[in-house]
């Protein structure tokens, strides 16, 4: 099994709408440590990027497919998690160029690229209790799995478990970059929004993985 062109667009598709169904989960969770919009940024960017899906022309890629929703996120969702989503579609639009199925090996270099993007254009490292929480961690669980020779579906689940994982253990750290940042310890005790976000949007890809 690959994936291809139509498992990203599902991808996105699924994304958004578990980005909608999250909507107030997400806006309170920056209630409290930010400054409660995450849930709408996102809503609004995703809902942006599924009125232009349809204009994508017949024999695109998933290169193609991820550098319209990094265009889209990056022009539509103000704040923080616009342009670090958008870096993050951009470079993982870039990791597989050209490619039109994804193996497990892809899967990984995709991820790998997204995660990146989100350091270049954030500057977070694991533990700044940001998005890069949930990331980096489902990164490598999925590289782990991509050399133990599983399947693509199983890389995914791999990164969107470890992701969740990752998101749940933001809530006993401080945070060193975003809004949160301004808090000090009165940020422990909440999950990071982002984090939270980004793994939704990873469970997302596993759940229309075949
Ligand atoms: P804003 O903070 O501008 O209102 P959002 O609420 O949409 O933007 O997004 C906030 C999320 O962005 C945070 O929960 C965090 O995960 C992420 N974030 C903020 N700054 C950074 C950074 N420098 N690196 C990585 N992620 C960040
Ligand atoms: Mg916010
Ligand atoms: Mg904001």
């Amino acid at each position: 099994m690959t994936l291809g062109t139509d498992w990203a667009i599902a991808w996105i598709r699924r994304s958004a709408d578990v980005v909608a169904e999250h909507r107030v989960e997400l806006i309170t969770l920056d209630r409290e440590i930010g400054d409660g919009d995450h849930g709408e940024n996102l809503d609004r960017g995703f809902s942006a990027v599924v009125a232009k899906l349809d204009t994508l022309p017949e024999g695109s890629t998933p290169a193609d497919v991820f550098k319209l929703v990094a265009t889209t996120l990056i022009s539509t969702v103000g704040g923080a998690s616009g342009p670090l989503f958008g870096t993050a579609y951009l470079k993982a639009a870039g990791a597989v160029a050209g490619r039109e199925d994804l193996d497990s090996a892809s899967l990984v270099d995709l991820l790998t690229a997204a995660r990146d993007g989100v350091v270049l254009r954030g500057k977070a490292a694991v533990g700044d209790k940001t998005m890069i929480d949930a990331w980096t961690p489902a990164v490598d669980s999925a590289a782990r799995a991509a050399e133990g020779g599983q399947d693509e579906k199983s890389v995914l689940e791999a990164a969107a478990q470890a992701a969740e994982t990752g998101a749940r253990d933001t809530e006993p750290l401080v945070a060193h970059k975003g809004r949160a940042s301004y808090l000090g310890e009165r940020a422990v005790g909440h999950r990071d929004p982002g984090a939270q976000s980004s793994s939704l949007i990873l469970r997302a890809a596993v759940e229309v993985a075949g």
